[in-house]
């Protein structure tokens, strides 16, 4: 078991001219579950490599369990990485590819790594496969296998990379509560790279949101997801995507009048957002799709034109003519014709806005914030003295 710990982590490729990774500072705490999510091409897999030490940082350092790792070898490193596609030793069985990364990483005579691999084996359920070659498994053993190797060296860091993106979804699903479930059981610090947003709320303990090689926000899923620091994260984290309207501002001692330039519509806040949208004459206004609702009788509401009604089982997507695509989720019985006229509404406390040039969230909780934007816990340390 131990701490992860990313200080500035630098990463260039061709002679400077591509930044796969930049000045990126996150901690994962000891037996922690720690997901990084973002767009193809964003750094995440470079960024597990340098921890791995599969790659060389440019600047910056790794430190692990408190030991600064940058320069160690990576078998030096009491990591055990899986990868998205198993990378399993095609001529040697199960048992062979299990026992294999013990007689790297210990000292154990051949007895006692076999007695290791079988319990191991007991404990993933594949114990039927030890004698097995990978050619003869499923994508879901062979991933059950992978991982089981990583887990026989008991390590004090897991490394996924993308692990379940080759299996199907129903597996994917069986996979992540195996993996959740043996992380938890064995205690050890994992980070788990996914591009999958879903992936990366419902198995973290914390997610880190990238995008173009820089870290957008930390957090636990469900605070990013209600507070997101940016409207990158804002869109990014949850499905169907946040609804974004672009807004002009008015304030007065009233409160926040928010209408839309390209759409028509006018929403309220009261006074006490005023200083949040002070000197932004123009915002970009955030609303999930979970959070709109068809106005009541007597509810000031706003009124929109239904597109298409998307029946997904539980409940109604109505994409709306408020935008380019605004969907409105809602229960499986309102079923409004196509062309006709509803009237929305969402609470005040559900609505985002962002700055329309940065992105920057002008709604944040600005205490919470300060506390997850602070990756290397400098703040709290700070605090504890
Ligand atoms: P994906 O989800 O598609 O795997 P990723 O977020 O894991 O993407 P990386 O693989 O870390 O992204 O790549 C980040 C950037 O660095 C990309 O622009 C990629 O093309 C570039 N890159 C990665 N490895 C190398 C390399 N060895 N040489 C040159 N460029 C590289």
């Amino acid at each position: 078991m131990a701490t992860v710990r990313l200080e500035n982590l630098r990463k260039t490729f061709d002679s400077g001219r591509l930044v796969a990774v930049d000045d990126l500072s996150i901690s994962v705490d000891d037996g922690e579950f720690l997901t990084v999510v973002g767009p193809s091409g964003c750094g995440k897999s470079t960024t597990l490599r340098m921890i791995a030490g599969l790659e060389r940082p440019t600047s910056g350092r790794v430190v692990i369990g408190g030991e600064d790792v940058t320069d160690t070898h990576a078998r030096k490193r009491d990591v055990a990485m899986v990868f998205q596609n198993y990378a399993l030793y095609p001529h040697k069985t199960v048992m062979g590819n299990m026992e294999f990364g013990l007689r790297m990483s210990t000292d154990l005579s051949k007895e006692e790594r076999c007695e290791r691999v079988r319990e191991t084996a007991e404990m993933m359920d594949i114990e039927e496969l030890l004698e097995d070659k990978p050619s003869e498994l499923s994508g879901g053993q062979k991933q059950r296998v992978a991982l089981g190797r990583a887990i026989v060296r008991e390590p004090d860091v897991f490394l996924f990379d993308e692990p379940l993106s080759n299996l199907d979804a129903k597996l994917r699903t069986t996979m992540r509560t195996e993996i959740q479930r043996l992380q938890d059981e064995l205690d050890i610090t994992a980070i788990y790279v996914t591009h999958d947003q879903e992936e990366a709320m419902t198995m973290g303990d914390k997610i880190a949101i990238l995008d173009d090689g820089e870290l957008q926000q930390t957090g636990r899923p469900t605070d990013v997801y209600d507070d997101p620091a940016n409207e990158f994260v804002g869109g990014f984290v949850g499905s169907p995507s946040m609804n974004v309207l672009d807004a002009a501002v008015t304030t007065s001692d009233d409160g926040v009048t928010l209408r839309g330039t390209r759409s028509d519509f006018e929403y309220r806040l009261p006074a006490d957002r005023v200083p949040a949208f002070e000197g932004h004459d123009e915002v970009r206004m955030g609303i999930r799709p979970e959070d709109v609702r068809v106005a009541a009788a007597d509810e000031a509401g706003i009124e929109a034109t239904v597109d298409v009604v998307e029946p997904i089982g539980s409940d109604n997507y109505l994409y709306l003519d408020l935008g380019p695509e605004f969907i409105a989720r809602v229960g499986s019985g309102v079923t409004p014709a196509r062309g006709s006229t509803v009237r929305i509404a969402f609470d005040e406390a559900d609505v985002h806005a962002f700055d329309a040039r940065t992105g920057e969230s002008l709604t944040r909780d600005r205490e919470s914030a300060e506390v997850a934007d602070d990756p290397a816990g400098e703040r709290l340390e700070r605090t504890a003295d």
